[in-house]
């Protein structure tokens, strides 16, 4: 079975050398976790647990400028670099998708 979460965060990033994307700005990304599992004893994991994990692995992206994390914090690598900290918390196989703003997102 799968089950999946949705949370946000709100971070700065510029693309360096990139046309349109080459100025700071700000993004809204919008964060969907689904895990896999079994229903052994009625649930998968615990909202409220996967909630709470997620959160804490998100605390280390929400309002920061993502350059001081990532040399090139496009939309995929933003997604990478989630997705290794989310491993950290999440002991379920994962997966995870990554809006950029509206319309726009990747998934791993
Ligand atoms: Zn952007």
């Amino acid at each position: 079975m799968k089950l999946g979460i949705i949370d946000y965060i709100d971070c700065a990033h510029y693309l360096p050398g990139h046309d349109k994307c080459g100025v700071l700005h700000g993004h809204t990304y919008k964060i969907e976790v689904i895990i896999e599992g079994e229903n052994k004893s009625g649930m998968i994991l615990d909202f409220a647990e996967l909630k709470k994990a997620v959160k804490n692995a998100l605390s280390f992206f929400d309002h920061k400028t993502l350059n001081d994390i990532l040399e090139y914090p496009s939309v995929e690598n933003i997604c990478q670099a989630i997705r290794g900290k989310l491993e950290e918390h999440i002991p379920f196989p994962l997966t995870l998708r990554v809006w950029e703003g509206h319309g726009k997102w990747v998934e791993m």
